[in-house]
């Protein structure tokens, strides 16, 4: 989270993007004895700060790509979500003399109940 704070050393303001920023660029260059230049500095806080929203950003668009392909893979099923308890209910082995197909049939759908209900109880 970014938030602007002053800078203990000069009192300008900067954005304090990590919590190891305790001054601004100006006086962190000054205390490792390079030329301070207002202006190139500024742009390089800048410059900083546009890598960060490049990578944040570039986050935000992995993060949408991965919950529109889950939400396509569920939407492949529509209405399996609701209906995978009363399949497992009407495949239960007990009901079919625990006929081994019934016991396989029935260890896929916890599978794929396991798989459908990662996102909440259900
Ligand atoms: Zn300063």
């Amino acid at each position: 989270m970014n938030r602007y704070v002053r800078c203990p050393r000069c009192g300008s303001e900067f954005c304090k993007d990590e919590p190891w920023k305790k001054i601004c660029v100006d006086c962190w260059l000054e205390s490792k004895g390079k030329s301070k230049s207002g202006n190139q500095s500024h742009v390089a806080e800048l410059k900083m700060e546009l890598d960060e929203a490049r990578a944040k950003l570039s986050y935000y668009i992995s993060r949408c790509r991965q919950l529109e392909m889950e939400l396509s893979e569920k939407a492949a099923f529509p209405g399996l979500g609701e209906h995978i308890k009363d399949l497992i209910f009407l495949a239960h082995p007990d009901k079919h003399n625990n006929s081994p197909k019934a016991t396989a049939v029935t260890a896929w759908l916890l599978d794929a109940r396991k798989e459908l209900c990662q996102c909440g109880p259900n």
